[in-house]
């Protein structure tokens, strides 16, 4: 096995995990970089060498940091599959859409206002190419073993012993009519680059274009994770070796997602470490959003809550319906939900409640009394409202989309009040806000902050050190190797420090880059 660190590896963004398994070579996740300009820039940086001709890639889940990187694959590399579960596939097109979008807007105003610093400013992939990119996505069942290369599952009596007999399992499981329509695509525009990989491994692509004869060999298993709906873990497993990539993990109580699964096997593990530092607050998020909303209305101000569209956007409608069902908000106090995606992905998370803790009742009236801002002319509007209300608005680290124009509106006049709610990558517009930044840059020009800014962590969908230390407690026998990742750098070395002092077992945290056989 030989997995090398592509993203995320000396910060929390930019998950790409290359593994080399059983003659295969499967992308765990391909995330665009966020935060910092020098990380940012690498999202331009084309394909590693390593990354063409790929067998597979499989996505953790939707948030762009795991998988917002994959139309920009798709033009340089074309992998053969690309795997997600259900949930996360539906998520993924509504988020990769989006993404698109918005990177066409801002080249498109980049342009017009002449202040990028480039010639022409372009968007890092267009609609099209995220099109394009959805189209090839694959859904896998989670909780079932499936061969790398077959859409169905592994039957039931190979997986009991797959760890003993999956290197001789030479037959896939038929695919299904629209999984070989996309393999036959797959391996038609396949090309593969002359480097040091393709060279190791000449052998993977022609054996899948000769019909598969090596097919089978390795298995890949999802097994949610609790962070976002349809987020897992991902197993790989071949010739009698595991490795199991945690993707990101939500919490032990989260307000929409049952906790992670555990996982009790691993030869390998790839661990996230956002929190690996950080426990989260014990006061209850809800109560508190509850009291900083009442105080700002009855002072005449009006409550900013910059979200992420798609999971945070839906607990925070949750709480807001909850506090007025409860008589700590007016009935009638007006709540805008200004991000046609996160209307989308309300859709979505009714449509698959069956992945939910919460009951069918409350995911019906998430939208209860709630006005939906579609058009851009209906969002200029709302930031000239001359009353006090409640604006949902994305992108929830202020990096882009309308919450800027609300910024720009409400963060000059003392009477309003900014809430943030999930993490905040370092820098980012709302980590400088929640660190207490004067003004800051919104479309080329400083706008003064004297808004009150709060930073509401107990809302984040992530896993704290503790959780994450109860989750690695699940496994029944040290993994012989643990990497840590998806981390700033001081949460990445504190988590391998409890893993090792506490767990005993062998942990590093790979460098941007790295290579390992482990
Ligand atoms: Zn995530």
């Amino acid at each position: 096995m030989r997995i090398t660190f592509l993203g995320a590896a000396d910060t929390v963004t930019g998950s790409r995990h290359l593994v080399e398994i059983g003659g295969r070579r499967v992308l765990l996740d391909c995330g665009m970089f966020q935060g910092f300009k020098v990380f940012r820039e690498r999202n331009w940086t084309p394909p590693e060498p390593a990354l063409h001709g790929l067998d597979a890639v499989v996505l953790s889940h939707a948030h762009l940091d795991h998988c917002g990187w994959l139309p920009v694959l798709m033009r340089h590399c074309a992998p053969a599959s690309v795997y997600a579960s259900p949930a996360t596939r539906d998520l993924a097109e509504v988020l990769l859409l989006d993404s698109a979008h918005l990177q066409e807007e801002d080249a498109r105003r980049a342009n017009r206002l002449g202040y990028s610093r480039h010639a022409k400013a372009l968007p890092l992939y267009t609609t099209a190419e995220a099109r394009r990119t959805i189209g090839r996505i694959r859904a896998l069942e989670p909780g079932v073993a499936h061969a790398l290369d077959g859409a169905a599952p592994v039957p039931a009596r190979a997986r009991a012993h797959a760890a003993a007999t999956v290197r001789g399992q030479a037959t896939a499981p038929a695919p299904s009519p629209s999984a070989a329509a996309t393999t036959a695509a797959g391996a038609a525009d396949t090309t593969r680059a002359a480097g040091p990989w393709a060279e190791a491994e000449p052998a993977a692509g022609t054996s899948r274009r000769r019909g598969g004869s090596r097919q089978g060999g390795v298995q890949v298993e999802l097994t949610p994770a609790g962070h976002l709906l349809g987020a897992c873990s991902v197993t790989l497993r071949a010739g009698g070796e595991t490795l199991v990539y945690s993707g990101d993990l939500g919490r032990s109580a989260d307000l929409l997602m049952p906790p992670p699964r555990r996982i009790t096997r691993a030869d390998v593990l790839i661990i996230e470490s956002t929190y690996g530092n950080r426990r989260h607050p014990a006061e209850d998020p809800a109560e508190r959003l509850g009291a900083i909303i009442r105080s700002t209305i009855d002072h005449g101000g009006s409550v900013l809550l910059p979200s992420f569209a798609v999971g945070r956007a839906q607990a925070l409608l949750l709480v807001l319906q909850r506090l007025k069902a409860a008589g700590t908000l007016p009935r009638g106090l007006p709540i805008f939900l200004d991000s046609p995606m996160a209307a989308q992905a309300t859709a979505l998370y009714r449509s698959h409640r069956d992945l939910l803790r919460v009951d069918g009742g409350e995911i019906e009236g998430l939208l209860d009394g709630v006005r939906v801002v579609t058009t851009p002319a209906e969002s200029a509007r709302l930031s000239r409202l001359r009353y006090p209300a409640v604006i949902i608005s994305a992108s929830g680290m202020a990096t882009g989309g309308r919450v800027l124009h609300h910024l720009k509106a409400l963060a000059p006049d003392a009477r309003h009040h900014i809430v943030f709610a999930g993490f905040q990558v370092a820098g980012s517009r709302g980590a400088r806000l929640v660190a207490g930044a004067t003004e800051v840059k919104i479309h080329g020009e400083y706008v003064p902050v004297r808004a009150a800014v709060t930073h509401l962590e107990g809302f984040s969908g992530h896993a704290d050190r503790d959780e994450l230390m109860a989750w690695l407690r699940g496994f029944r026998t040290p993994p012989r190797q643990t990497f840590v990742v998806h981390g700033d750098p001081e949460a990445s070395d504190t988590l391998r420090m409890r893993i090792q002092d506490e767990l005993g077992w062998a942990v590093r945290v790979p460098a941007h880059g790295s290579t390992f056989e482990p």
